[in-house]
């Protein structure tokens, strides 16, 4: 044993013999640490146990006795677990799987006078620990079954189960992989005498009196307590538990963990944390993690029943990470990144632990999208050649000429098209960039191959819009596709003529059809549909691609979006994916000037508004309203559209535009806009996706704070899709918020590259692609923001996928089942 640590235990003993009277050392135990800290560092101890030693033991003569037992104990635990020496001085053999079946130690159990020598895990321990020696991992036991159901649990019965089932926790597994929202730090245990107001603290002292008593004329009960140490005392209330009164009664030394707050001039503490001495501490005096609840299920008991499953089970958890892996980049193994996400030893180790499991969720999701992808090229698709022959007057047939951007991506769609592998590519272009258009030229290939093509789209204003312009781009040129070949299939369609549809669509009459979730429908069945396109795919969940695309037999795969995301980000998400960038604008188009307007201002923006209208152009006006929450909405967009009508624009026409409308009205707005009828439009957040007005020219949007940078910029889009000057106008709700980062960062640029770095930014990307999103939302840990990160679990996962693609190398065997496991729990045996 190294001479420090020998030290250790010879002065905690000896404390230990003595009672904790602090006089084992001359002038107090706090006396060694300096000598100590140089002879521990002679004998390499970590840093971290170090600094746990001595910030534990610097205050050591300012506790009571019992908390300098806990200390100590607490202590000794730490250092002989993670150096190992637990086993050279225990008698006893480490305490396995099992303590359920163990005999609880009593309580008030006298003092155990040699904590140093045999500390007793199941008592006054302030660090839960495995149970086994670090150094030598466990062998799984054959009998732990992390699938087994939470009834297998003590205490868990039908109740209970369902409550958590609510939570998504079935299983063991679910038990240890259900990570605490966040971690209290109450580990910084001190003297009742020297608390101040506002601190996170926890102290140890006797129970010194109780009371309750019924407030608001008998409907709440308070329970009061008085908690005294030797250097002062502190009164605690608990409201509406009136069983604690008892429990405090019987338990005489507590530990009590909470905020020190202030009443009537003396520090209190409003419903702390609290437990028996004599208990494990599991809810207090450490940093205490705060999980997700849901009825029936409180923290104190979620937080017991987790600490005794990562107890019992975590040390047996099998690494799916190889070694290697964790070695390159510094990881901690999987029994210690579970143990310590929930039961940390330090905010260090914490950050650690979450680090680990970040990688892993990121690197389990780039194997399944690599094996996915794997899959994908495994199957064979129609090829469909398109000569130049061919293609050149179709291109010539376009009302414009393709930008170098759009040929590239034709291109590459081309070269997908004829290569005998389904395609599954994402288009990825700015809004306004043109991707229509090649999204058409690829239903024009398919078709003219005798096949079929569908068009998704995410509303039915969408849809019709690009029923229109496809009917305008596609029946110019070659003759391959007649008007009558392409349809349009919305919730709105009568139903006689989705009836007529169907058949056309089974008998392979129409070639082309275009619609919303209605194309997804049972009864709608292709002759050969052997292109599915998807607009706009971040609203579309991932299940809904698979439909479409099980409508086909391995059809080719097109999705576009406008979300700019980074590509390394694109990468980790979409890694399924062949990408195309569409990253130019067709030429002419003049940027859109953006301004932010104080809200006093509001009167130049309408203005603005009426100048641009009596040029003879159209503007949007967005009001800020939730489209989820159905009746305020309607109401406020009314009365905003009425005010703005009569007060401010009496000699204009308008139109409004909102949730609640049934898609017909919503289409019959749309459509009067489009042909001018109205000027202006007040509109509600759902003007965002796609719509395609040219003579749009000011985008007003009011209340501009509330919105993120994503959807603003989806909103600028929808102006300046001509060769006119056009105007983005953003007004805050209050004067502070001129200084808001989302809006200066609209000003300064119109690329919407660098604003998605910029929202990643600021706000993560969870908002920024829109919680529809789907494939990384499920990421429980791993923050998308953390590009390095990533970009470090792409590599390595590529490296392992190369080398052995079906994980069945012996030292994959963990990996391949724990990549196994991560997406189908997901429930997505269709990813792309
Ligand atoms: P998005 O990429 O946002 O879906 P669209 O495909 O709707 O963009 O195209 C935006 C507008 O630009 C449409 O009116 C379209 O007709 C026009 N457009 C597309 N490509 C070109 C081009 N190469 N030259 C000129 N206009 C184009
Ligand atoms: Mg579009």
């Amino acid at each position: 044993m190294k001479t420090s640590i020998q030290k250790l235990r010879k002065f905690f003993r000896l404390e230990a013999e003595r009672e904790y009277d602090n006089k084992a050392v001359m002038g107090g135990l706090s006396n060694i640490l300096s000598a100590w800290e140089m002879e521990a560092r002679e004998d390499q101890l970590s840093e971290q146990i170090i600094q746990a030693v001595i910030s534990r033991l610097r205050d050591y003569h300012r506790l009571s006795e019992d908390s300098r037992e806990v200390v100590l104990k607490g202590v000794w635990q730490r250092v002989s677990r993670e150096t190992g020496v637990e086993s050279e001085t225990q008698k006893q053999p480490p305490v396995t799987k099992q303590p359920k079946s163990q005999p609880e130690p009593e309580p008030g159990q006298p003092k155990n006078p040699e904590p140093a020598a045999a500390p007793e895990p199941e008592k006054s321990e302030p660090v839960p620990q495995a149970p086994t020696p670090k150094k030598d991992p466990p062998k799984p036991i054959l009998d732990l079954d992390f699938q087994a159901p939470i009834t297998t649990i003590k205490g868990i019965g039908e109740k209970k189960q369902e409550a958590l089932k609510r939570m998504g926790i079935q299983s063991i597994n679910d038990l240890l992989y259900t990570f605490p929202r966040r971690h209290d730090d109450y580990s910084k245990l001190k003297p009742i005498g020297s608390l101040w107001y506002g601190e996170f603290v926890t102290v140890i002292g006797s129970v010194k009196s109780v009371s309750s008593r019924a407030v608001r004329s008998g409907k709440m009960k308070i329970v009061e307590a008085l908690i005294s140490d030797k250097s002062g005392a502190i009164r605690a209330t608990w409201f509406n538990q009136p069983w604690i009164e008892n429990q405090l009664i019987k338990a005489k030394q507590v530990v009590l963990s909470g905020l020190v707050e202030q009443y009537l001039g003396r520090l209190v503490m409003n419903s702390p944390e609290w437990e028996p001495l004599s208990k494990k501490q599991l809810h207090t005096n450490r940093i205490v993690p705060v999980y997700p609840l849901t009825k029936d299920v409180t923290q104190k008991w979620l937080r017991g029943v987790i600490h005794d499953i990562v107890e019992e089970y975590s040390p047996h958890l099998p690494d799916p990470l190889p070694e290697n892996i964790r070695a390159n980049h510094s990881l901690s193994n999987l029994p210690d990144a579970i143990r310590e996400i929930h039961f940390p030893d330090s905010d260090q180790s914490l950050q650690k632990a979450k680090q680990r499991l970040a990688f892993e969720e990121l690197f389990l999701m780039q194997m399944g999208v690599l094996s996915q992808k794997k899959q994908w090229e495994s199957r064979s698709g129609t090829a469909f050649e398109s000569s130049e022959d061919w293609l050149l007057p179709q291109l010539e047939s376009l009302p414009f000429k393709l930008t170098n951007a759009q040929k590239k991506a034709l291109d590459q769609v081309r070269a997908d098209l004829s290569s005998g592998t389904p395609m599954n590519r994402l288009l990825q272009g700015d809004v306004g960039s043109g991707k229509t258009v090649v999204a058409a030229l690829a239903a024009l290939i398919v078709i003219h191959g005798g096949a079929q093509a569908a068009f998704l789209a995410p509303t039915s204003i969408l849809a019709e819009q690009h029923f229109q312009s496809l009917k305008k781009l596609l029946t110019q040129g070659s003759g391959d596709l007649a008007e009558i070949q392409i349809a349009l299939l919305i919730g709105a369609t009568p139903e006689n003529e989705k009836e007529d549809i169907r058949k056309q669509l089974a008998d392979g009459e129409i070639k082309l059809i275009i619609g919303t979730h209605a194309l997804l429908q049972d009864p709608v069945k292709f002759q050969n549909l052997q292109l599915a396109i998807i607009d706009e795919q971040h609203r579309f969940g991932v299940e809904q691609r698979g439909i479409l695309r099980q409508k086909g037999n391995n059809p080719h795969l097109l999705v576009m979006t406008a979300t700019p995301i980074p590509r390394s980000l694109a990468l980790t998400i979409y890694g399924d994916l062949e990408l195309s960038v569409i990253d130019e604008m067709p030429p002419g188009r003049i940027p859109v000037e953006t301004h932010l307007l104080n809200p006093s201002e509001i009167e130049r923006a309408f203005g603005l508004v009426r100048g641009q209208v009596d040029k003879g152009n159209q503007a949007f006006i967005v009001y800020p309203l939730v489209e989820e929450s159905d009746k305020v909405d309607e109401k406020s967009a009314v009365d905003e559209f009425n005010r703005l009508q009569e007060e401010v624009f009496p000699n204009y026409k308008l139109g409004l535009l909102h949730g609640q409308l049934n898609p017909a009205e919503k289409e019959e707005v749309m459509i009067r806009f489009r042909d001018k009828e109205i000027q202006i439009m007040v509109s509600t957040s759902i003007v965002e996706v796609g719509l395609d007005i040219p003579d749009a020219t000011v985008m007003l949007v009011e209340g501009a704070h509330r919105f993120g940078l994503a959807q603003l910029h989806q909103f600028r889009g929808r102006v300046g899709r001509s060769d006119q000057k056009s105007y983005c106008i953003l007004v805050p709700g209050t004067i502070e918020e001129i200084e808001n980062q989302r809006l200066q960062a609209m000003v300064d640029t119109n690329d919407g590259f660098v604003l998605a770095e910029k929202d990643l930014e600021i706000r993560g990307p969870g908002q920024f692609l829109g919680t529809r999103q789907s494939g990384y939302t499920e990421l429980k840990l791993a923050s998308i923001t953390d590009l390095d990160l990533i970009e470090r679990a792409r590599t390595e996962a590529s490296t392992i996928f190369k080398q052995d693609p079906d994980l069945s190398q012996e030292n994959h065997h963990q990996l391949a089942k724990a990549v196994k496991e991560f997406w189908t729990q997901k429930n997505t045996g269709d990813i792309s």
